[in-house]
């Protein structure tokens, strides 16, 4: 009698090393059936935006070249994943499930949707390895959710370390008989009008290219880490997001990694960074809410007055201020942005042009190949003031001052702004203040080449204040 298989249900987990699920199934002898399913419906108004689509597709496919290589397959679907996997089992005559666990809202009622649908026919069990703590692990004194970083990770810190599992290297024992699956591109990941190759020349998607961004990072920027992680000119930071958020490398092994190389500053400064990854999931898991509505409920009446042209010029990177619209274009052109620009460019948006932080999460996550609901929402609510540890409302990023003090040769603003490279470092990151004789040596026509400031800044600060201050008294 052939063996009945397991199905190995992959999300947001499309790695094979340092997975729990897969370890398990391995250990347990079983042959193994890998199945992803493209069901953005699941997802409703957060399915996975066009950067992140061009990624999975370049996960999906490395990972499926990984599972070749083991003797095994990725078997591709579409659908609803209920009724995907109802038939896949049967099909295969499975008689387990296996999947890591997720945690957003949708893919929290997906799980429980599919232990209802499927739990009397199929075995199934729930596997951690996309944090390092579980959120509901971590706690305050009186078992609450936390909501202040430091003290949440202080009690993360003060855990051992989750260390990797080892998954065996030989080939996956497969089922008598594979299921049907789609070809990768039937599931249309792809623009059908080839804006992408930014996206591939910046990155390199799947678990292979995920390993040697973290090798890079340990053995040439991890030292110096802590001093320019916030220039975003220079390459100092690991650019981890989008391998961390499609499960392509484990934050455990990312932590094992940095602890096998060094410690001092930078390694304590970048753990701290995984931290605040861990602590938007906490805050996701335990206020799901978040993701729309402010967690700190009364702020969500503040008005959203910029209008459709403003928001419009924002996400374009025309908003004259070059730190910001640097930050916007290479964004468009990557799917990346370094975090201090996130900063500053968010708070343009909330506070100078008085949008909602909801109008530049969704810009972010249509655009982002990091797009992540749980770092998103608190990258957002953070800068908009009304998150778990936000900065006060009353902090209004100067964006000239953070260009002056976080790009001060001007070389980030350079590098995305062609228009700007000739001007000297004095007037980059205030066009509008240079000479007109300056302007015209460096070949810069104001309003043609590049847009004056969208708002003056002292007058977008004021106003900021007026309206927060009328509406904290109403
Ligand atoms: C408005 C706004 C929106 C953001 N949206 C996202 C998002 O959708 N997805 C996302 O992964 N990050 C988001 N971030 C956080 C941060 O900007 C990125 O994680 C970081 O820029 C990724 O670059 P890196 O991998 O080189 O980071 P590194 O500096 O090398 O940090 C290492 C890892 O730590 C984690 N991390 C670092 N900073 C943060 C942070 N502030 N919050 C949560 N995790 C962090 C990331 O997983 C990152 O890969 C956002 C920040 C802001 C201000």
């Amino acid at each position: 009698m052939t063996e009945p298989p397991a199905l190995l249900w992959l999300r947001a987990d499309l790695r094979l090393d340092d997975h729990d699920a897969l370890a398990a199934l391995v250990a347990a002898g079983a042959p193994i059936v890998p199945v992803f399913v493209w069901d953005p419906d699941a997802d409703g108004e957060w399915a996975p935006g066009a950067a992140s689509r061009v990624w999975l597709h370049h996960s999906l496919a490395s990972l499926g070249a990984s599972l070749a290589a083991r003797g095994s397959r990725l078997v591709l679907a579409s659908g609803a994943t209920v009724d995907v996997l109802g038939r896949i089992a049967q099909a295969v005559g499975a008689q387990s499930l296996a999947y890591t666990r997720r945690y957003e809202p949708a893919q929290r009622r997906l799980e429980a949707e599919v232990a209802r649908a499927l739990g009397a026919r199929l075995a199934t069990r729930a596997y951690g390895g996309a944090l390092l703590f579980e959120p509901e692990a971590i706690a305050g004194a009186a078992g609450q959710p936390m909501r202040v970083f430091t003290p949440f990770w202080c009690r993360c810190l003060a855990r051992p370390m989750p260390r990797p599992v080892s998954v065996p290297k030989g080939p996956l024992r497969a089922p008598a008989r594979w299921p049907q699956s789609l070809p990768l591109d039937a599931l249309g990941l792809l623009p059908s009008v080839r804006w992408d190759r930014g996206i591939t020349d910046a990155f390199t998607p799947g678990e292979a290219g995920a390993a040697r961004a973290l090798a890079h990072f340990v053995d040439h920027r991890l030292d110096d880490y802590a001093g320019l992680r916030d220039r975003p000119a220079e390459p100092a930071t690991s650019r981890l997001s989008p391998h961390l958020h499609f499960g392509e490398i484990t934050p455990r092994r990312v932590v094992a990694a940095i602890a096998a190389r060094a410690d001092g500053e930078g390694a304590a400064k970048f753990l701290a960074e995984l931290g605040w990854r861990e602590f938007a999931h906490h805050l996701l898991w335990h206020f799901p809410h978040t993701a729309t509505q402010p967690l700190r409920g009364e702020l969500a009446s503040l008005p959203a007055t910029a209008s459709a042209a403003e928001l419009s010029a924002w996400q374009r990177g025309s908003t004259g201020y070059p730190l910001v619209d640097a930050g916007l274009r290479e964004l468009w052109a990557t799917g990346s942005m370094h975090n201090r620009v996130r900063m500053v460019a968010a708070s343009l948006l909330v506070k100078h042009l008085q949008a909602s932080w909801r109008d530049g999460a969704r810009w972010f996550w249509d655009t982002l190949v990091d797009a992540d609901l749980a770092s998103n929402t608190l990258g957002w609510q953070w800068t908009a003031g009304c998150g778990a540890d936000a900065a006060p409302y009353e902090r209004i990023f100067n964006p000239v001052l953070q260009g002056e003090r976080f790009d001060p040769q001007g070389a980030y603003v350079r590098r995305w702004i062609p228009a700007l490279a000739r001007l000297p470092d004095a007037h980059v990151h205030a066009p509008w203040e240079a000479p007109a004789l300056v302007l015209a040596a460096a070949g810069v026509r104001l309003g043609r080449d590049y847009p004056p400031p969208i708002v003056d800044h002292a007058f977008a600060r004021k106003r900021a204040l007026a309206a927060y201050s009328s509406w904290r008294g109403r």
